[in-house]
């Protein structure tokens, strides 16, 4: 037994002498070729996000010798901790988690511990705090979540903390007053439906196939308006007034067009240590190929080439910078 490790070993290692001999010990050999894109829940748009992305930069891949492969994740949170962590190499965030991690924002996930390899590469499409009730529960606004069952969003999204924001700014303490839980948003439209939940937060670019799962389900629901006062806003830097555009779910209980809330964006991020060739090839094959990328998703309906650098605000990363500056964009 013995015997035949000792000769498996010896085999290695006279194989991987030979393999390093023959390729030489040119530096990029040892570089990654395979990088993962983090993304959200399949129903949500960050998962088609990494998709459009990854099917874009692709096309090239004997050309830059990489590949992108993308996976559905619990969300923005995770996806930063599991970037930092060198678990994946780029993820979809949202900006206003974007700006916590770097930070080391007060009251986020990250306070006291400031992310300072974060990288942004681009911005992708605006996000809105959508929230989604059933209409049996009587729920018109913020308010009337009292006493409700209600989903804030799993540990690890970016939601979550949108939901306690916006419901403690209506007064509304997520531990006493309403039965908070914290359930994947691919599972919540499910469960509304089965009567187990009245409402459910999402924060989502539109359309998602959440939402049309939720709208188009036999219990009616309608998508309810947050409004907040000036002084939110003041205190959320981060965080703009928005809307939910309601054409989109023809089965929604809604009249109105437009379903005022708040909005942050989707936003592209990587970290420090990711080479600098795979962020300038990723960012140089989107921005060349931005029509055929932009028609990939109706959630990219309104991006366009300056947009995209707007509402970063951790550091560009070296990569994407190179290709920024060769295009004339910075
Ligand atoms: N904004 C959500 C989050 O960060 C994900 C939305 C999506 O998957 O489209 O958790």
């Amino acid at each position: 037994m013995r015997k035949g490790i000792l000769l498996v070993a010896v085999m290695v290692a006279v194989t991987l002498a030979f393999v390093g001999c023959q390729r030489g010990p040119a530096p990029d050999v040892a570089k990654k070729k395979f990088y993962t894109i983090g993304t959200g829940g399949v129903t949500g748009v960050y998962y088609p996000t990494g998709g459009a992305i990854a099917k874009i930069v692709n096309v090239k891949k004997k050309e830059y010798d990489i590949r992108l492969t993308v996976e559905s994740t619990g969300g923005s949170v995770f996806n930063v901790n599991a970037i930092m962590a060198g678990d994946l190499e780029f993820g979809v965030v949202q900006s206003d988690r974007q700006f916590q991690a770097y930070n080391g924002y007060e009251g986020s996930e990250w306070a006291g511990k400031p992310q300072k390899d974060l990288r942004a590469i681009f911005t992708v499409h605006p996000e809105s705090i959508t929230l989604v009730a059933a209409v049996d529960a009587g729920i018109n606004s913020l308010q009337d979540l009292k006493g409700k069952r209600v989903n804030i969003g799993n540990p690890g999204s970016g939601q979550r903390q949108n939901s306690i924001d916006a419901l403690t700014a209506a007064g509304i303490d997520i531990e006493k007053d309403i039965k908070a839980e914290g359930i994947k948003a691919s599972e919540a439209p499910g469960i509304l439906q089965d009567g187990r939940i009245d409402a459910f937060f999402y924060t989502v670019g539109h359309p998602a196939g959440a939402i049309k799962e939720a709208t188009s389900g036999t219990r009616k629901v309608k998508v309810i308006p947050i409004e907040l006062p000036n002084s939110f806003y003041e205190k959320f830097s981060y965080y703009a007034p928005s809307v939910v555009p309601i054409q989109f779910y023809p089965g929604a209980a809604n009249k109105e067009v437009a379903v005022p809330t708040f909005g942050v964006k989707a936003t592209f991020v990587t970290s420090s240590k990711v080479d600098e060739k795979a962020v300038y090839a990723v960012t140089k094959e989107v921005f060349e190929n931005f029509d055929t990328f932009k028609a990939l998703h109706p959630a990219y309906s309104v991006l366009t080439k300056e947009n995209m650098l707007e509402g970063m605000s951790a550091p560009i990363h070296d990569g994407a910078m190179k290709y920024y500056k060769e295009a004339g964009m910075k």
